[in-house]
C-alpha cells in the first residue's frame, strides 16, 4: 500500500460542495464533488449527538490551532478519493461552515456565518494533515481494521461492515442502521442499542447466522437483497411479541435469537402466558427477571433461570439451633430425613456448616423464602431433594 502526506488541504479545499444529508445524517460530499465522505463502510455521523459536544470541539481546536489529527484518504482514482478515517471531523467542519450548528465564543452563540471575519478566515484557511492512500481493496480494509482509529472507536459491527462492504451491507444498512426507520422502536423492545451503531443490524446478523456473523456476511457480500435476513429477523420478533404480550423492560438485550431456535415450535397460549409473566414479576423472590421469559418458554421447570432467593444466615442459625434442640431431646438426628432412616446417621447430630437450608414447601409450588418454610438437611439429602 502507498501512502503520501498533503499538508496544503485547507478546510476551505474540503468545504467546497459540501453537502450534508439531514435525513440519513451524513457529511455526503466534499472537494468539489472530488471527495466521498461517507462511503458506505463508513458509519453514520455521531459526533452531533451527546449534545454536539464533540463537533463544537472540532471547531475550537481549528480556532485555537490545536491539532485535531490525521485524516486518511483512500485514492479510488486520479479524481476519486474516499475518507477512510476522519468523517467525523470533516462532516463537523463542513457543517460548522454550512451554518447547521453555532459555537459560543465572547460574542455570544456564532454560526459561522456571523462570526467575525478574521475568524471565518482562521477556519477556512486552516490546513489539514492528510494520508491519501493507494492499494487493493483488502489491502486497504485490512489496515482499517487494524489501525488505531481516533475519536469513538468503532464497534465491532462498523469494522465488519468496513470489511464485507457491499450492495448487501448496504440494503442492510438501509434496513437496520438507519433511525428514521419506524420499527426501530418496536425493535428496542427486544433489542439494546442504537441504530446509528448498528446495534440492530447487528442482532439481525447474529441471529440468522446463529452467532456466525462474519462468515455470513462473508457468504451474502454482493446480494442484491436482504430478504433472508429480513425475513428471519422479523419471524423472530412477530414470535416473542406474539407470545409475550405485555413489554417489560428487562427483555431488552435477552438472546431472543437462542430462544426462538429452541421453543418456536412449541405452541403457547398467549393469555396463560401473560398472566403467568405477570405472577412471576411480583414475585419478591426472584432474583433474575431477564430469567423469567425463558423460564416460562420451557414449561417453568428450569428455577435455575429465575435465581430463587436463597435463606439469608440468620434465618439459618435460627432454625438450625431450634431444629438441634429438639433433635438432642429425642436422640435423633438433627436432620429430619436422617432421623427416619435406619442406617448409622439415624441419630447423628450434623453440626451448622455440614447442612444446607431447604424449602420445606418448594418456591415453585407457592413456598415462601422465610423460616416458617425452611429446614436443614445433611447436605446429602439436601442435594437429593434438589427442587427448591
Ligand atoms: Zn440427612
Amino acid at each position: 500500500m502507498k501512502t503520501t502526506l498533503k499538508t496544503n488541504i485547507t478546510v476551505k479545499d474540503i468545504c467546497e460542495g459540501f453537502v450534508y444529508n439531514e435525513l440519513e445524517g451524513k457529511g455526503l460530499f466534499g472537494l468539489s464533488g472530488k471527495l466521498t465522505i461517507q462511503p458506505e463502510y463508513q458509519r453514520n455521523y455521531i459526533y452531533a449527538s451527546d449534545g454536539g459536544k464533540r463537533e463544537i470541539a472540532v471547531i475550537e481546536s481549528l480556532l485555537k490551532d490545536y491539532p485535531i489529527g490525521l485524516i486518511y484518504f483512500n485514492k479510488v482514482s486520479e479524481n476519486k478519493l474516499e475518507v477512510l478515517d476522519g468523517q467525523q471531523r470533516i462532516t463537523s467542519v463542513g457543517r460548522f461552515v454550512t451554518d447547521k450548528f453555532a459555537i459560543k465564543d465572547e460574542n455570544g452563540m456564532q454560526y459561522f456565518g456571523t462570526m467575525a471575519e478574521d475568524k471565518r478566515v482562521k477556519i477556512l484557511e486552516t490546513k489539514l494533515l492528510i494520508y491519501e492512500c493507494e492499494g487493493t481493496e483488502s489491502q486497504i480494509k485490512e489496515w482499517f481494521k487494524t489501525i488505531n482509529i481516533a475519536g469513538v472507536p468503532l464497534v465491532p459491527q462498523e469494522l465488519l461492515n468496513a470489511i464485507y462492504s457491499g450492495p448487501f451491507v448496504t440494503l442492510g444498512k438501509e434496513e437496520f442502521s438507519n433511525s428514521q426507520n419506524a420499527n426501530i422502536q418496536k425493535w428496542s423492545a427486544y433489542i439494546k442499542g442504537s441504530a446509528n451503531r448498528q446495534a440492530f443490524f447487528e442482532r439481525a446478523l447474529d441471529w440468522v447466522s446463529k452467532g456466525n456473523i462474519d462468515d455470513y456476511m462473508s457468504i451474502h457480500r454482493n446480494d442484491k437483497n436482504i430478504n433472508e435476513l429480513k425475513k428471519y429477523f422479523n419471524g423472530v420478533i412477530d414470535w416473542v411479541s406474539s407470545i409475550f404480550t405485555e413489554v417489560e423492560s428487562e427483555m431488552s438485550g435477552l438472546e431472543w435469537g437462542r430462544l426462538y431456535e429452541k421453543y418456536n415450535t412449541k405452541a403457547y397460549n398467549s393469555a396463560k402466558i401473560s398472566a403467568e409473566a405477570q405472577k412471576l414479576y411480583a414475585d419478591p423472590y426472584i432474583k433474575n427477571r431477564k430469567g423469567i421469559f425463558e423460564y416460562i418458554l420451557g414449561g417453568a421447570t428450569d428455577t435455575k433461570l429465575l435465581e430463587v432467593r436463597i435463606f439469608d444466615e440468620a434465618t439459618k442459625k435460627a432454625v438450625y439451633t431450634t431444629q438441634t434442640a429438639t433433635a438432642e431431646k429425642k436422640e435423633k438426628s438433627n436432620c429430619p430425613h436422617c432421623a427416619i432412616g435406619h442406617d448409622a446417621n439415624k441419630s447423628k447430630i450434623w453440626s451448622f456448616n455440614e447442612m444446607d437450608a431447604d424449602h420445606v414447601a418448594a418456591w415453585s409450588k407457592g413456598g415462601a423464602t422465610s423460616a416458617k418454610n425452611c429446614q436443614m438437611l445433611c447436605k446429602t439429602h439436601n442435594r437429593a431433594k434438589g427442587n427448591r
